[in-house]
């Protein structure tokens, strides 16, 4: 048969650049030695998750600290699946969680070895399918959906493994006058790889982060080339992580199924091979079995529920670190001032298999994290989440910035030895600000004693307050107001006769704690009045009056 001329008639693009010219425009990189260079490849689908937050940590870890390159390649071969302005949320998604791309799509410099876009390449996708039909190793297919239906009925009846290849490889080996005809007949047709593997055969492999595994030979006819022209994600990936020169390739275990694929297709094309490192999937406890993150069920899958439950970020990366290399935490632990940045990353030091993602170990490690803050940093971050996810009132609050870092410094407990650790996340730290507010101040009181009781004690402790009034002066007019309203100031005095008071004096002062936070849980309350100051204090106060 004479391949050139086929070639030319299933491509017949004209000016497709020579290999030697897509050799020479895309040369090895010049990086020094044992510089890494690792990419994320997603599809623009529009939901980029957790799973590519942890594959994009491993990447940009990697080549960051071997001196390397962490580029951006965006896999939109499948048009149906695309949506529009999701190579900028992939961007803006981790650029939030402090993750920045060297290179690639829609980052400005240099981007020597695009475009980035796979439906940009076509050119030199095409220019080696062609090479591989005039050498033989590819040719046309133009089975129907219906046919290729039928094989794999035949093929799952009889047990066999499903697939196009061995004799199942109808138009393998058909000649010259059946391609022609077909041709001629105008019927669609895709190119598939004419596969050189044994399936008896098996290699020893080393993957990155599996180690030691076993791969068996490709032994199937797989598309490179779909009937609309468009590479598959097989025969892109191969073009692509060699042209970009990729040194690592990093991406979730469900590929390793198609490593043998890859494999001889990296063989044919005459590249040499990539190493490999794939990532276990996340997964979590869910009713005492593990199982994997699903986007249908868990809202934690999607990285937008970080934002927008406003997670602090450094805290999210911490944890993901600890996942990624189970030596971290005890790092972290003796380094308790580095970034996690100067940790000795290693994909070698990766799980080998099913990583567990803990919610309730991520809101422990923010705790942590963002009590470290200080007041000013706190409203920072704050302030940040608020712009974007707050309310109006909340915005509107927030201009009073020195208002709430008194208030930041008093929940935080700055000052204190020991700092508190209230606030998990910005969506649920900018809550415990709100009774602050007088125009969101709504409380359902909640008192546990009768009008009298409660007015009784309001009204002798509003009588004796004093702004100027330091914590034990405070706490010294609450029990006289106790006294006066029945309760027991002492609470000796409450234990020994309990029957002789209303309560103890905790129990009063929980009364004036309900008046002006709304709780009977809040933090130091003598500090909460004088942030209020003494005008707001004493309108609660007889607001709260029954
Ligand atoms: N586009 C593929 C995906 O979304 C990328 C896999 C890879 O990293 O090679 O899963």
């Amino acid at each position: 048969m004479d391949l050139k001329k086929l070639a030319a008639r299933l491509i017949p693009d004209e000016n497709l650049p020579s290999l030697e010219e897509c050799e020479k425009a895309y040369p090895p990189r010049v990086l020094k030695e044992g510089a890494e260079v690792t990419r994320l490849a997603p599809s623009p689908t529009g939901f980029i998750h957790l799973g590519n937050l942890y594959s994009a940590l491993a990447d940009e870890r990697t080549a960051h600290t071997t001196g390397g390159i962490f580029y951006l390649r965006i896999e939109d071969t499948d048009e149906k699946r695309k949506v529009d302005g999701a190579v900028e949320s992939v961007i803006r998604s981790l650029k939030y969680f402090g993750i920045n791309f060297d290179e690639g799509a829609e980052i400005e410099g240099e981007n020597a070895y695009g475009p980035y876009y796979q439906r940009r390449r076509a050119p030199i996708y095409r220019a080696y399918a062609k090479d591989l039909l005039e050498r033989g190793l590819a040719y046309p297919c133009f089975c129907t959906e219906e046919e290729l239906d039928e094989i794999r009925r035949v093929q799952t009846e009889n047990k066999e493994i499903t697939g196009y290849y061995g004799k199942y490889a109808v138009w393998r080996d058909k000649s010259e006058e059946e391609i022609y005809a077909a041709l001629d007949r105008g019927l669609p047709y895709v190119i598939r790889l004419r596969s050189q593997g044994d399936v008896n055969i098996k290699h020893a492999f080393r993957d990155a982060i599996k180690g030691s595994i076993t791969v068996t030979e490709n032994d199937q006819d797989v598309v490179i080339l779909k009937s609309d022209g468009i590479p598959t994600y097989h025969f892109a990936h191969a073009i692509d992580d060699h042209f970009m020169r990729t040194t690592l390739v990093i991406r979730g275990e469900e590929w390793l199924s198609s490593l043998p694929i890859h494999i001889e297709l990296f063989k044919v094309l005459g590249f040499s091979l990539p190493r490999y490192g794939h990532t276990c999937s996340l997964m979590k406890v869910d009713g005492g079995t593990k199982r994997k993150l699903s986007k249908r069920k868990d809202p934690e899958l999607s990285l937008d529920f970080y934002r927008g439950a406003g997670y602090y970020p450094q805290a999210v990366i911490k944890y993901l670190m600890t996942i990624l290399n189970s030596n971290f935490e005890e790092w972290s632990a003796k380094n308790l001032e580095k970034s996690y940045k100067e940790f000795p990353f290693s994909v070698s030091k990766m799980g080998k298999s099913g990583a567990l993602f803990d919610l309730d170990k991520l809101n422990d490690v923010s705790r942590d994290e963002l009590s470290k803050l200080s007041p000013e940093g706190m409203y920072e971050f704050l302030n940040g989440w608020v712009q974007e996810f707050g309310t109006d009132a909340d915005r509107a609050h927030f201009k009073e910035r020195e208002y709430i870092i008194s208030i930041l410094a008093l929940i935080m407990g700055a000052g204190q030895k020991k700092r508190r650790k209230d606030i998990e996340r910005a969506g649920q730290g900018v809550r415990l600000m709100d009774y602050f507010f007088d125009d969101i101040f709504a409380p359902a009181y909640s008192f546990r004693f009768d009008n009298d009781t409660v007015n009784a004690m309001l009204s002798a402790f509003a009588a004796t307050y004093s702004e100027d009034d330091d914590n034990s002066a405070w706490f010294a007019k609450v029990k006289a107001a106790a006294a006066a309203a029945g309760f027991a100031s002492e609470n000796a005095e409450y234990k020994a006769n309990p029957s002789a008071y209303k309560g103890n004096v905790s129990d009063a002062a929980e009364i004036v704690r309900i008046a002006i936070t709304g709780s009977p849980n809040s933090p130091d309350l003598c500090t909460v009045m004088k942030i209020l100051g003494r005008e707001r204090s004493l309108a609660r106060i007889s607001a709260a009056k029954r």
